[in-house]
């Protein structure tokens, strides 16, 4: 076996940042860089670990690294991604506490295989019957399964997740996995109509169409045609990703999805569905003259019949419905006995668009399918400890900022708000009850900027809901509200006159990003014609009836009751209008008690209920840096890394690292741990084990005395022994090891 665990005090930089003679942001750049040159993409400050991508195969895990690691304290081994894994199961098992691992790092970063690496350390530690060898592949199998669904080729990745995920792991009173959960936030689901070039369409396209495992009978009950054929994907001219063989991901994704319990029926009416979904890119519309009295304007009709009719039996719904919800919609108005509903024909360019929003809701909505058919694949009934561990996008400064990089750096600011809090407060409370003295730090809290985004009535989320209600909003009227209502927040800024206008700016923790308000109320409604849902229920097909007929439950009891009954009227005289009038379907949307679901609005409840489970954890950090922008190993652009180390907050963790002491330990664990290292203690020491603090005591002196430690770097809590920095515990490690 290769050996990793180099000498403790290595000569490659240092392994835990605190150590740094030099406290300066250059220091520990440099020092990431010396150390990921040498091929040691691990460093640690305290309990953080920082891991930059070496984008090539180091040779640092499976099973004997796992066995390295397992059971050992940090200090005891240089710094490594099974470390953290090994801490937050070790807690759990000691403290009967829950465990959360939150990474986080710009796309291409590592985050996703941080946790699978994560995962596999969990599988392979932990053991028992058959029930749990059934979990722990549920675990395993659940990411091949949504990576293919939920992972694209960008420009900057070529697996890139464009969705968030949470897993929660649950574990029995033995310790081994008996359960688990998946949340998923955010699907990038425009991506399923259309591409950045050089980009692909998620990967599971491509892997239905990649042959492998595919009868000629297969691919005709499917109708498939080839990549090239279809508008959805021929479009952004990529149709291959390096690294990624799509037949045989495509033979992974189909394991997985037995394994998860889809049915073959199941499995066969998603592939039709999704045939269908690329279909639908290759429809045009033609237009129609004005036919209709009650409209002036022209309509259109398909263009393409036989296409149309192929989409109609793959989702089992009547083809003349189908194209009549696709180029028209029914309208409602009055109310009780004077209720008259009509037709209102679309033009060519509505048309396109509700051809695309209803790819989209197919997509999104089967994709939330497969995460609810794993969940209850791995559903416990009784609540229990977890490690929940969080792969969520990363902060995102583009060109072009819209209402998905909104929600995406809301949730990292929220991220950053409860990094500060825990890692401060816990810092602070734990000094508190030990009678220990320490220097507080003074840190950049920006919670002003989360509640500028989430608060109520009047935070940019309220705002956007309000504005998405009245029938005359508009991206500019809203745009112009945001500029009246936040000229004087400090986290907001109006764009000048002069610039580009239609943009607004918000100063994030992380930077300024401006972003476009163009598009935010209609990604915000989110709406789809009601015509396609009722569509879609009366399919033949039962996974099109359910994915359509699911209601995804509401953090609705935060709400504040007076806005919600008037959102509801409003709401309810919306749908009206809208020509809402089916009863099945009427059940379909909540109206009674529950204001309409805005995509804000349901983002925001993802990330409180997020936050909320976070908060009830001990939490665990990785921070990832994506070294370069050319995937090439070894190469480290100066400015790229110190710019994530600036918003990953890196420098100030540091500092606050620095202002407390890293090393604090019970004086029995202490003891057991240390006392063979110095005569006055081994093969005991005075007072004896029942008294580890003085055990504790005559221990520093020793050490104090062979100038290993200074008394200035260490102190003697209620319970606890502390510990300044580092490098006195690798000396007195090393003795330890050396007896
Ligand atoms: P996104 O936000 O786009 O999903 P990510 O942070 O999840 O990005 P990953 O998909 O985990 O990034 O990593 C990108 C690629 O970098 C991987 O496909 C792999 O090739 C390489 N990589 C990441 N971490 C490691 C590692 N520890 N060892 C070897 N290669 C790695
Ligand atoms: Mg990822």
């Amino acid at each position: 076996m290769a050996n990793i665990v180099r000498p403790i005090n290595n000569k490659v930089g240092v392994d835990d940042l605190v150590m740094l003679t030099d406290v300066s942001e250059s220091a520990l750049n440099n020092n990431l860089e010396k150390r990921y040159k040498d091929g040691l993409i691990y460093t640690s400050i305290g309990p953080v670990l920082i891991s930059i991508n070496p984008y090539k195969q180091l040779g640092i895990y499976g099973q004997e690294y796992i066995n390295l690691y397992k059971g050992k304290h940090e200090f005891e081994i240089p710094p490594h991604i099974y470390s953290v894994a090994d801490r937050a199961y070790r807690s759990l098992l000691s403290e009967k506490e829950n465990q959360c691992i939150i990474i986080s790092g710009e796309s291409g970063s590592g985050k996703t295989e941080a946790s699978k690496y994560i995962m596999q350390y969990i599988a392979s530690i932990t053991g028992g019957n058959q029930e749990v060898e059934r979990v722990k592949n549920l675990i395993l199998e659940s990411n091949p399964l949504l990576e293919a669904f939920g992972n694209a080729k960008t420009l900057r990745n070529n697996n890139s997740s464009r969705f968030g995920k949470y897993m929660e792991i649950q574990f029995n009173y033995a310790g081994n996995p008996e359960g688990g959960r998946i949340t998923n936030y955010l699907l990038e689901k425009s991506r399923v109509v259309g591409q950045t070039e050089g980009e692909r369409n998620f990967h599971i396209f491509y892997q239905l169409l990649s042959g492998g495992g595919l009868s000629t009978e297969e691919k005709n009950k499917y109708s498939l045609l080839t990549v090239e054929q279809y508008n959805y994907l021929s479009k952004s001219k990529s149709y291959k990703a390096d690294g990624i063989d799509d037949a045989q991901a495509f033979a992974a994704t189909k394991k997985a999805m037995k394994v998860v319990g889809i049915t073959d029926d199941e499995q066969s009416q998603i592939f039709k569905l999704l045939s269908a979904i690329l279909l639908l890119g290759n429809l045009s519309f033609s237009a129609t003259q004005a036919t209709n009295k009650t409209s002036t304007s022209a309509g259109c009709v398909v263009t393409e019949k036989q296409i149309l009719s192929t989409i109609a039996s793959l989702m089992s719904v009547d083809a003349s419905l189908l194209e009549q919800s696709l180029i028209s919609r029914m309208i409602t108005t009055g109310q009780g006995a004077r209720t008259s509903s009509y037709r209102v024909p679309q033009t060519v360019e509505q048309a396109l668009y509700t051809r695309d929003a209803f790819a989209k809701a197919v997509y999104s909505k089967i994709f939330d399918w497969l995460v609810r058919s794993i969940n209850r694949s791995m559903e416990v009934k009784v609540k229990g400890t977890v490690i929940g561990v969080l792969d969520i996008y990363g902060f995102e400064i583009f060109k072009n900022n819209s209402f998905e990089q909104f929600c995406i750096n809301y949730v990292n600011e929220t991220l950053q708000q409860i990094f500060i809090d825990l890692t401060l407060k816990t810092e602070q409370k734990e000094y508190v009850e030990e009678g220990i003295k320490w220097e507080p730090v003074d840190y950049v809290d920006n919670k002003p900027c989360v509640e500028l985004v989430e608060k109520k009535p009047l935070g940019i989320l309220s705002l956007l809901d309000e504005e998405c209600l009245f029938p005359e909003g508009n991206d500019n009227s809203l745009l112009e509200k945001l500029n009246k209502h936040f000229t004087s927040h400090s986290h907001f800024a109006k764009v000048p006159l002069t610039a580009k206008t239609g943009q607004f700016i918000i100063n994030h923790y992380a930077g300024k990003v401006h972003y476009n308000i163009e598009g935010f109320l209609d990604k915000n409604r989110d709406t789809l014609f009601n015509d396609l849902v009722l569509l879609a229920t009366s399919s033949q097909s039962s996974l099109l009836v359910d994915i359509f007929q699911y209601v995804a439950p509401q953090a609705l009891e935060e709400e504040d009751p007076s806005m919600m009954s008037n959102n509801n009227k409003a709401a309810r005289d919306r749908l009206q209008k809208s020509g809402f009038a089916n009863q099945q379907a009427k059940s379909l949307i909540p109206t009674d008690k529950k204001r309409p679901i805005t995509a804000g609005f349901q983002f925001k409840s993802q990330v409180q209920a997020l936050l909320k489970s976070l908060y009830s954890c001990s939490p665990h950090y990785i921070r990832c840096i994506k070294p370069n922008e050319t995937k090439r190993q070894l190469e480290w652009d100066d400015d790229k890394c110190a710019q994530q180390v600036k918003y990953l907050g890196l420098f100030e963790n540091l500092l606050v690292r620095r202002a407390g002491f890293c090393y604090r330990q019970t004086y029995q664990k202490f003891m057991r741990h240390f006392y063979t290292i110095t005569p006055k203690t081994w093969p005991k020491w005075e007072g004896g084990k029942d008294d580890p603090k003085r055990g504790s005591e005559i221990l520093l002196e020793q050490l104090v005395q062979q100038s290993i430690i200074k008394k200035s770097d260490y102190q003697f809590g209620k319970s606890k022994i502390f510990i300044r920095i580092p490098q006195p515990l690798m000396t007195m490690e090393e003795k330890r090891q050396q007896r």
